[in-house]
């Protein structure tokens, strides 16, 4: 793999100041020394958050610098989404999966496999942008262990003939990818939020604060990509791609599927929930969170949580937004009691609206907030919980 911004320091004055998500002074001279091109042209940067309309127009404007690497070759990539299913339902992520990898310009192919493959196939045939389903029912296949999930991908892949490889950057894609990439020889390309061209992909790193556009010179190219960057492929009507049944690939007896402990919840799945209502430390205790609940259920949010909230044992670790937990860009975001770390934003600076809570008028939560409340949580949410 190539980095295309390969050392930070050789900015001098343009490198980012280490963790300043102020969206101050600093976005504004980063976001005109890019827009007069006094960015050397091969590095691409990204301060946290600027007005949204800013911020589209700052990535609009660094993807046009790097023009010439653009759309260029889209001649041999043919590419396998690894599907992913939970309770015979294919989930939501195939669908931004398979949106990335129709932008990869090639055929798509997308793969399943467990014991009801044949009916998530159905649904899958029924994707736009997906050309032909190959489906491998069994068991074995049914939980995504890595051994033997890779293993199948790396033997399809064979079949087929695939060039790329592309999945969700989901804990399942985060656990089957990497293997199969070891499979492979390749390096896999993690977390990529903009594709280029067929070697050439955009990525968050440093938490988010910096965007890299690497090229990646492995024959076959292996991505997780972020789903909330890629919207999720509809329907196709009509038109169903083919399905064709495959053999399973051999299996390994390294691992064995024992039993999973998994929290319920009727309110709306963090991941992909149009509203968030987040606690954080300041909410004290497990009890302390139903104020937190109550807003969400008056509003039909999912709930968040920063990971300090998580340690300190008020809620589940399910519930972490962030750079070790969940990454989420919901309608509408609201922080409650959180300071607003580099790695809380990392999983929810680009959501459409973002309202902070906080006690403190200087956290830095109100930086990239779009309305701040400041006052005591255990007054102000209460209150607006009933007025809504
Ligand atoms: C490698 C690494 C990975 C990490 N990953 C994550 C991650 O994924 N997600 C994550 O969230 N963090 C992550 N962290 C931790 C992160 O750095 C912060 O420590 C954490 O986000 C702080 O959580 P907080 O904002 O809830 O707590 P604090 O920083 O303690 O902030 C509490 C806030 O509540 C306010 N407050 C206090 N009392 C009240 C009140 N009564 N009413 C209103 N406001 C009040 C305070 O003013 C303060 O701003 C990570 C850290 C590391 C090193």
């Amino acid at each position: 793999m190539v980095w295309l911004s390969p050392n930070l320091a050789d900015l001098g004055d343009l490198a980012p100041k280490t963790h300043d998500s102020s969206g101050g002074d600093d976005d504004e001279s980063w976001t005109n020394a890019i827009l007069s091109s006094k960015v050397p042209n091969k590095i691409m940067l990204r301060l946290p958050r600027l007005a949204s309309a800013g911020r589209s127009l700052l990535y609009n404007s660094t993807r046009s610098l790097i023009g010439s690497n653009r759309f260029s070759a889209y001649r041999l990539a043919s590419t396998l989404v690894f599907a992913e299913h939970k309770d015979s339902k294919l989930e939501e992520s195939t669908l931004n999966a398979v949106t990335a990898a129709r932008k990869l310009g090639g055929p798509v192919t997308a793969l399943i496999a467990g014991k009801d493959a044949d009916k998530v196939a159905v649904s899958l045939a029924d994707t736009e942008g997906v050309d032909k389903v190959v489906y491998v029912k069994d068991d074995a296949y049914e939980h995504s262990l890595p051994e033997d999930t890779a293993a199948l991908i790396r033997a399809i892949r064979e079949k087929i003939g695939a060039t790329h490889i592309v999945g969700a950057h989901s804990a399942t894609g985060k656990n089957v990818l990497p293997r199969l990439s070891a499979l492979l020889d390749v390096q896999q390309i993690s977390d990529v939020i903009g594709i280029e061209g067929e070697d050439v992909f955009v990525r968050p790193i440093y938490a988010g604060n910096a965007i890299a556009t690497v090229k990646s010179a492995d024959p076959i190219k292996v991505l997780t990509i972020r789903t909330t960057s890629f919207p999720a492929a509809g329907k196709s009507g009509d038109k169903k791609a083919e399905s064709e049944e495959s053999s399973a690939a051999d299996k390994s007896a390294l691992s064995e599927w024992k039993s999973e402990s998994i929290s319920k919840s009727d309110r709306p799945e963090l991941a992909s929930a149009k509203r968030v209502v987040s606690g954080g430390r300041a909410v004290k205790s497990a009890d302390g969170f139903k104020v937190i609940y109550e807003l969400a259920d008056k509003i039909g949010a999912g709930v968040g949580a920063s990971r300090a909230a998580v340690d300190a044992g008020y809620c589940d670790n399910s519930m972490q937004v962030g750079q070790t937990g969940k990454i989420v860009a919901p309608e509408l975001y609201v922080a409650i009691g959180i300071s607003g770390a580099i790695q809380h934003l990392a999983g929810m600076k680009d959501s459409k609206v973002i309202v902070a809570i906080n006690k403190d008028p200087d956290a830095p939560i109100f930086q990239i907030a779009d309305y701040g409340l400041v006052g005591d949580l255990f007054t102000i949410v209460p209150e607006l919980t009933k007025k809504l």
